[in-house]
């Protein structure tokens, strides 16, 4: 691929409209991701907020107006990021390729739980898009384990197929949006334990039950054919250069510009210390961290 104006690092959200941006703005883009572009939304079927559909849609959408205007989209993962004299050469498990500006949009996966039985039984119950597999739990009684947005959102959903939902939370309170958790508290067939954690997944060919420990020190079990784990995120940002600052779960550090303190390189979206998580916060990164690209490329 011939040397580019800007190379962007994973087609979520913020990566995507960041192509887009760039393009509008003049500049020469490519956007990079190994699997499916759209990030985490494309597990939503039904997007909540101002933006209506799936999330498929949504980033399809997306993804061609960014081509339209001339972004390259790459299928490959980026395993390296290093400064050069002429900007930046990023390295993918298929090439190299060179750019004068980065921004990083590579978004994070959903973090483990790390119990006995979570590797065990992933897709033989345990699992981590609920609109994906949710039909595969109808009549089902299923747990999920978390209380932010991601966890209440995916419960919801759940709750359309499964007898019984159970939101197993180690807090006394959701940390979910209020709108989330008005919803959640009006379905019937959803069941919260507070002040509880999974402690293992236990099945034979498949899942059978959870093991659960209380605050208070009583433990138990339920029975459920499904576990769906929405505990935080993981930033997957590996290939950044140790120059860059990270927060203390591991996101990257930028100023109110976005800019990294590797002068070129730009930060956008989830892996971003301080992203919001919403569709509404990944656009508002990629507008700004593109606005901090053309003024770094005009200098
Ligand atoms: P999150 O906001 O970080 O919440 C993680 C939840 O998991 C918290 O309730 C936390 O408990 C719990 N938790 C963390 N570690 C745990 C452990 N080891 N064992 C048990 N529970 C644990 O993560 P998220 O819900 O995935 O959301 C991530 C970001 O995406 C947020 O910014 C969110 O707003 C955004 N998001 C937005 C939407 C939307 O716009 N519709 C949907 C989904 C996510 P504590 O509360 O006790 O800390």
């Amino acid at each position: 691929m011939k040397p580019t104006d800007l190379i962007v690092i994973g087609a979520g959200v913020a990566g995507i409209v960041a192509a887009k941006r760039a393009q509008a703005a003049g500049l020469s883009s490519a956007v990079m991701e190994p699997l499916f572009f759209g990030g985490l939304i494309v597990n939503v079927n039904e997007l909540d907020g101002p933006v209506h559909g799936s999330g498929a849609e949504y980033a399809a959408s997306l993804m061609s107006a960014a081509c339209d205007l001339g972004a390259d989209s790459v299928s490959a993962k980026v395993t390296a990021l290093e400064p050069s004299q002429a900007g930046f050469v990023v390295t993918t498990d298929a090439a190299s390729h060179s750019a004068r500006a980065v921004i990083v949009a590579s978004g994070a996966a959903i973090r483990r739980l790390g119990v006995p039985g979570e590797d065990e039984f992933e897709g033989k119950g345990v699992s981590r898009c609920a609109d994906c597999d949710g039909p595969l739990f109808t009549g089902e009684e299923v747990v999920v384990v978390g209380g932010g947005d991601s966890a209440v959102q995916e419960a919801i959903a759940l709750a359309a197929y499964a007898r019984r939902v159970h939101v197993v939370h180690r807090g006394e309170a959701f940390r979910a949006r209020g709108h989330l958790v008005e919803r959640l508290g009006a379905l019937k067939n959803v069941a919260t334990h507070w002040r509880t954690r999974v402690q293992a997944i236990r099945g034979a060919d498949v899942v059978q039950a959870v093991e659960i420990v209380v605050a208070d020190g009583t433990s138990g079990q339920i029975a459920c054919g499904g576990v769906f784990p929405y505990i935080g995120l993981q930033p997957e940002c590996d290939f950044v250069p140790s120059a860059v600052t990270r927060d203390k779960g591991g996101y990257l550090v930028t100023d109110a510009s976005l800019r990294t303190a590797v002068p070129g390189l730009f930060a956008a979206g989830v892996v971003r210390a301080g992203n919001g998580g919403t569709i509404a916060d990944a656009e508002a990164d990629a507008d700004a961290a593109v606005r901090s690209a053309v003024a770094f490329l005009r200098t």
